[in-house]
């Protein structure tokens, strides 16, 4: 499976966050800002996505602490949401002064939000005071936001009595070569290269490749010569309603997730206030966990009304999906 560490932020009863390191490709992923103040300084001077699923105060109040421990070393930053995630961005920006960053290492925030049908880039650079530029828009053809070629990011638009995104993460599995295996074959150099390619193109099933003067087939090189890592999916929900639509919208974003960071607010009993701030219950996000079949549940958010309790809240649960942590 593909080297991907994936955890929550903080406690379960704190302000929400998840992070995603992907070490061999140097990308260090936060879904949500909240309370992110016990996360290693150097980890978050290396934060270089973002993914915010709205701007309600607890998901973005750690954006401070993450600006406080940026400044001083040169870095991109990009962030991606929902309008008017690019405003609360520019506004917390200008909450400071900026007049002594002429020498200051040069830090930009990108934000790529959705409006509506609309994907729109903005730029804030120190260098100009963190002001707001409107780089370019383009129409949101896919349900992907980010995507390179290792792993992409789906989202789907759910409703929190305003829209809100919930985030899937993908890293794509991978075909290696067995190098011994290979030397054994009359290929040399770019030959080599063309050879994976062909391998890693599906469309080549039921084919043949000519090496030397012999025709093999896609189905016996390929268990051959080659394996695959496997890749990983990890999911991201929170902040959401029980309701219809949003339950088909988030099974079909996180099904078959390895790993499902989903919010659990409300024990069963709470059912009532759950819909009313449009959250879920500890029933609720395992019937989702259940039907989106994802082996792994991670729940966090837990209402402070129920102390410290943690265990109350996994043990409600486990009576509706094993494997909870
Ligand atoms: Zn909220
Ligand atoms: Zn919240």
């Amino acid at each position: 499976m593909a080297r991907v560490k994936h955890y929550l932020t903080n406690d379960k009863f704190d302000d929400p966050g998840m992070v995603i390191e992907v070490e061999n490709l140097g990308d260090y992923i936060l879904f949500d800002v909240g309370n992110i103040y016990n996360l290693d300084r150097h980890l978050i001077k290396k934060i270089n996505k973002i993914f915010i699923t709205h701007t309600h105060m607890d998901h973005f109040i750690g954006f401070d602490y993450l600006l406080r421990n940026k400044l001083g070393k040169a870095q991109t930053v990009e962030i991606f949401g929902i309008s008017p995630l690019a405003e609360n961005v520019y506004c917390k920006l200008q909450g400071y002064t900026w007049n002594l960053v002429e020498h200051e290492p040069q830090i930009i925030f990108k934000v790529k939000q959705l409006n509506e049908d609309l994907f729109e880039h903005y730029s804030l650079d120190i260098k100009k005071k963190f002001a707001k530029d409107f780089e370019k828009e383009e129409k949101a053809k896919t349900d992907i936001i980010y995507e390179n070629e290792y792993y992409r990011v789906r989202y789907a638009v759910l409703d929190h009595k305003i829209w809100v995104m919930g985030y899937s993460f993908e890293y794509k599995d991978r075909l290696f070569l067995k190098k011994e295996k290979i030397k054994e074959l009359p290929l040399k150099g770019k030959e080599i290269g063309e050879f994976k390619n062909w391998l890693e193109d599906e469309s080549n099933k039921g084919k043949k490749f000519k090496i030397g003067n012999k025709e093999y087939s896609y189905e016996y090189l390929k268990e051959e010569y080659s394996y695959i890592q496997k890749g990983i999916k990890i999911s991201y929900i929170t902040d959401v309603l029980y309701s219809p639509e949003n339950k088909e919208k988030i099974i079909n974003l996180v099904k078959n997730s390895d790993y499902l960071y989903c919010e659990s607010v409300f024990l069963e009993k709470d059912e009532d206030q759950a819909k009313k701030v449009y959250h879920l219950t500890t029933k609720q996000t395992a019937e989702i966990a259940k039907e989106a079949n994802v082996k792994n549940l991670v729940v966090f958010h837990f209402s402070r009304r129920y102390g410290k309790n943690k265990e109350l809240i996994l043990n409600e649960i486990k009576k509706y999906f094993e494997n909870v942590y």
